[in-house]
């Protein structure tokens, strides 16, 4: 078991926060000089531990994130399946070893001038600050995404657990402690830290120790971390997650033969966990007809039965209301359907409205995201009208196209302008639900993400805590595994411009 990290008493509160902080870093500093050179194989056992030691305890995770979040137990189930599987996924990626890119050049000592041995392999880049995502206790937050990429990568990682869910979080570090002990691996390769976030949040991201920092809220808090990482002295990348609403686009001939099953299938994705959900669809486009009027009056009976649930926690319940109140406000703006009980304590009540599109040009708030079940249908006069209002959107998670052969075949124009603001491009789907396989992009252009060009969700999001290194004429015996000549790990490589797992010479 790690020794818990404590500070003197009879200091102030800030002093004290400010102190466990440079504590719990040069701890993780500390931590990373061994961690960085434990084999992979040992790292994969210790991800899959981690793994077990959740399973052992999933009644009590279950039943104190049931109280903690009022999300249902088939969903917290899930969403540990989910979490074990992401750290299983990550321990077969490292141990299986292709995945640092390692590329070499062998030397030519006859070119002119003489060409020398050139490696590359990507290694981590130091301790990492997680963010616990509020609406993930387990898949984005203690033993989450970002933190198993980043423990595979071989970086080590400071968890700032989310408050609505402190307990689950200290359980759920409970778990990875007992995988550190069972494992062998350094104490304080995992450190979990609980406060706030303008406080103890903000120093951690500035802390001299840091090297990077994963994030899933808000695009306020977001953009606060990205802001306090590009004043330090030395920046680093903030990779945060942040706002979304996700177009679908409803082409003419599916809204004709398919109105039914599109109206039940959008009811159900919008208000999908009461709609806290990145990928929740928060605004529909479609050019004005009777098909898509009619479309409109089957989806408000369908949200009519849906029942308001409770949300995550009281903040975002607030936040909810206050920004349907503002969507509403907005001139142009008609209520299509909303849910036929009143929201009670904590209730999120689905509502989706509609608005002409040359209204929403005019007025960028009415594409700003009310993260919750709402979705606004956006009506346009035409397709030229309907590729400008593509062409105005900022960077978004995932864009969608709901369409026949037909629709497909008489819209690639429109599908190409789709590709140009999204992370993940859908054909006849639903954005919420999100595979985490090797081909999943769980990103996109700002403000969905801080960086485009990483994504959140999937093996490739390792990626973002490395960094890559190139060794010039080493020695064979100087050499990483990865990169000797006899390819003792037998992984994928790039040698002379060839993908190869051969050994050289
Ligand atoms: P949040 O307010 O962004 O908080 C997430 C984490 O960031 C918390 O640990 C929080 O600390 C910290 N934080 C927030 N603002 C900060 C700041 N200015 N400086 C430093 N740290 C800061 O997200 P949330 O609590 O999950 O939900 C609030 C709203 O975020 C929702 O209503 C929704 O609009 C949005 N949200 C979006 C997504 C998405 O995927 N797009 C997901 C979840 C939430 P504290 O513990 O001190 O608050």
């Amino acid at each position: 078991m790690s020794e818990p990290t404590t500070v003197a008493a009879g200091v102030s509160t800030a002093d004290k926060d400010q102190a466990l902080v440079n504590k719990t870093m040069e701890n993780a500093h500390s931590a990373f000089q061994l961690y960085r050179r434990i084999p992979a194989k040992d790292r994969a056992l210790f991800l899959e531990t981690i793994g077990k030691e959740m399973d052992k305890i999933r009644e009590e995770l279950v039943a104190v994130a049931g109280k903690e979040t009022h999300l249902p137990a088939a969903r917290l189930n899930g969403e540990i399946n989910r979490t074990i599987g992401q750290a299983n996924l990550f321990a077969a990626l490292i141990r299986e070893g292709s995945w640092i890119e390692a590329a070499i050049d062998t030397e030519d000592p006859g070119r002119t001038p003489p060409k020398p041995d050139t490696r590359k392999m990507l290694i981590p880049v130091g301790p990492v600050v997680v963010f616990g995502a509020s609406n993930f206790p387990f898949a984005f937050s203690t033993a989450g995404g970002d933190t198993v990429s980043a423990l595979a990568a071989g970086s080590t990682v400071v968890v700032k657990g989310h408050s609505a869910h402190a307990q689950t979080s200290e359980l759920v570090f409970g778990a990875i402690q007992k995988a550190i002990e069972a494992t062998g691996m350094p104490p304080m390769t995992v450190q979990h830290l609980l406060g706030s976030g303008r406080t103890v949040g903000i120093a951690l991201v500035v802390h001299p120790y840091t090297t990077a920092v994963g994030f899933t809220g808000s695009f306020s808090g977001g953009k606060a971390l990205l802001e306090a990482a590009q004043r330090r002295e030395q920046p680093i990348p903030v990779h945060a997650e942040m706002s979304s609403i996700n177009p679908v686009v409803l082409f003419p001939d599916t809204l004709e033969k398919n109105a039914a099953a599109l109206a039940k299938t959008y009811a159900g994705s919008i208000t999908l966990g009461m709609g806290q959900f990145c990928t929740n669809p928060g605004v529909l486009l479609g050019v004005k007809s009777p098909a898509l009027n009619n479309f409109l009056s089957l989806l408000a009976t369908e949200i009519a039965a849906i029942e308001p649930a409770k949300m995550l926690h009281k903040g975002i319940c607030e936040a909810y209301t206050e920004g349907l109140n503002t969507m509403l406000g907005h001139q142009g703006l008609t209520v299509v359907g909303e849910a036929a009980r009143t929201a009670g304590d904590m209730e999120a009540r689905p509502l989706v409205a509609s608005v002409p599109a040359s209204v929403f040009l005019k007025n960028p708030q009415l594409s700003e995201e009310v993260f919750g079940p709402f979705s606004l249908c956006v009506v346009c006069d035409d397709k030229q009208q309907l590729a400008s209002t593509l062409k105005n959107f900022k960077g978004q998670l995932t864009t969608t196209i709901m369409g026949t052969p037909e629709d497909v075949r008489a819209n690639m124009d429109i599908i190409e302008l789709q590709q140009q603001f999204a992370g993940r491009v859908i054909l006849n789907n639903v954005p919420t639900g999100v595979e985490v396989n090797a081909s999943m992009v769980h990103g996109g252009p700002w403000p969905a993400t801080t960086d485009g060009r990483f994504t959140s969700v999937g093996t490739s999001a390792i990626q973002r805590w490395v960094r890559p290194v190139c060794f010039q004429n080493f020695m064979d015996e100087m050499l990483p595994a990865e990169l000797k000549n006899a390819n003792p790990l037998g992984i994928w490589r790039v040698v002379n411009n060839n993908f190869t797992r051969d050994k050289i010479g």
